[in-house]
């Protein structure tokens, strides 16, 4: 068994791997972000800069290794920007630029750097036109604001007061930027990001994803093996949603087509080890394969459904052109329903239950027989919270699809509250079709 040292820097293709810590000689630059204010920690705020930086930096190629909060403390700035400085090159740094005593970031910087705030005369003078032209006099607090760090370079805001800052730090870049989203965003865009790109230059990210159904994440983790190794080269991370495992494969590379092949063997890899589970890229859903199959073959489809109230027929017609393939769609909520619209035994119901495997296949062959659709599928099933009995637990679904070549029934018991079971139960539905197909 391979050291584990070896086989990440193996990955990364780095020449030199020191003893204890992964010391990565030659590698790929990579930034954490610090987003500075009480209210990012009370929940009053959603911090939406880290989510926006991140993004803009994988634009350009740079992998985001930790995003952090901290609250309008110098010292706790201080000590979070060298951690960070410890596992990224670059920082990106929002808040705290203010002109109130809260505002602290200057002072921060100014601390890890070792160096004093210096007033800058052309920063003040732009400072007091801002003021000048909105017919105000400037506030002399706002003269902090004029005031960089020794050695540090001021970043021009065309969109408040609160001009950024830029300084190096042992060969590593920190830009801070002011804490209101517009003016963030407006800096990062314009002065941050082009000089990031040249910093960066030779790095591109590649970035895929794999959508899969059928079982949970840890089951997947298994099947996967080491691929989720973190510092691996491409990185898979693990998202759920719905039932849904989306696998976000991130390739590294010096220029895209050599990202592009790291990522598309990851993919290959993936796929072969998860077999049917991987049903779609990108953002596609489970609905949108099973109608890409459809419509390429020609056939079509209904749904009967109880528990679910009409939520399959809904994720079927939420993609566009679903009026190629889907034919109807009945919501037989009453027994009363699914014996008048779906033909479905009184008897049966009686005898099994509407909650049986009995009556969904009814309900599937009833509605296949109506609707002269080539498929039918059926759904029947107790969401809860209440109505579960020790033989028929809460969570209980029968789920049912007709055909010409007959009909397949399946049970499943689903845990959660209402609405994941009554969403788990119509996704298995989508499913159970898309493995039919063999897609
Ligand atoms: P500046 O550095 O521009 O003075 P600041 O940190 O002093 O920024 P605040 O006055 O605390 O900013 O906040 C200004 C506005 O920006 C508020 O509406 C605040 O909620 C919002 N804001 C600050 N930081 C973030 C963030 N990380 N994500 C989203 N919104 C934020």
């Amino acid at each position: 068994m391979k050291d584990v040292r070896e086989q990440v820097a193996q990955w990364w293709g780095f020449a030199e791997v020191g003893v204890g810590e992964y010391t990565m000689t030659r590698g790929y630059r990579k930034a954490a972000i610090i987003s500075i204010g009480n209210e990012l920690l009370n929940g009053q705020t959603v911090d939406t800069n880290a989510a926006y930086i991140a993004g803009q930096l994988r634009t350009i190629g740079v992998p985001v290794v930790g995003a952090y909060s901290v609250a309008d403390e110098e010292p706790a700035i201080r000590r979070k920007l060298a951690l960070a400085l410890e596992e990224a090159d670059i920082l990106l740094i929002t808040g705290g630029l203010g002109p109130t005593d809260d505002d602290l970031t200057r002072q921060a910087i100014a601390g890890l750097l070792g160096v004093d705030l210096v007033l800058q005369a052309e920063l003040l003078k732009t400072l007091r036109q801002f003021f000048d032209c909105r017919g105000v006099e400037m506030p002399q607090r706002n003269t902090v604001q004029a005031c960089i760090p020794r050695g540090a370079a001021a970043i021009e805001n065309r969109m408040g007061t609160a001009p950024g800052i830029r300084a190096e730090f042992d060969g590593k870049l920190l830009f801070a930027m002011p804490g209101v989203p517009g003016e963030m965003q407006h800096m990062l865009d314009t002065f941050v990001l082009p000089e990031l790109q040249r910093f960066v230059a030779g790095q591109v990210i590649v970035v895929r994803r794999l959508r899969c159904f059928g079982a949970g994440e840890s089951k997947i983790a298994e099947m996967i093996g080491d691929a989720m190794l973190r510092g691996r080269n491409p990185l898979v991370n693990c998202t759920a949603h719905a039932g849904v495992i989306t696998l976000e494969i991130v390739a590294t590379a010096a220029e895209s087509g050599t990202a592009e092949v790291l990522a598309a063997q990851q993919e290959r890899s993936l796929r072969g080890l998860l077999g049917d589970l991987a049903y779609g890229t990108g953002d596609q859903t489970l609905a949108e394969v099973v109608g890409e199959y459809l419509v390429r073959t020609g056939q079509s489809l209904a749904v009967a459904e109880s528990c679910t109230g009409g939520l399959l027929a809904s994720l079927i017609t939420d993609i566009p052109g679903s009026s190629r393939y889907f034919t109807h769609g009945w919501v037989t909520y009453s027994n009363h329903a699914k014996n008048t619209e779906l033909q479905v035994p009184m008897e049966m119901i009686d005898k099994q239950g509407a909650v049986s495997e009995q009556v969904a296949r009814a309900m599937a062959q009833g509605a296949r027989r109506r609707s002269g659709a080539d498929y039918a599928i059926a759904i029947t099933g107790i969401a809860g919270p209440g109505g579960g009995s020790e033989l028929k637990p809460v969570g209980l679904v029968y789920i049912a699809v007709d055909s010409r070549d007959g009909v397949d029934t399946s049970r499943f018991v689903f845990s959660s509250d209402r609405s994941s079971v009554r969403l788990r139960a119509a996704q298995t539905a989508m499913n159970i079709l898309r493995l039919k197909f063999r897609i």
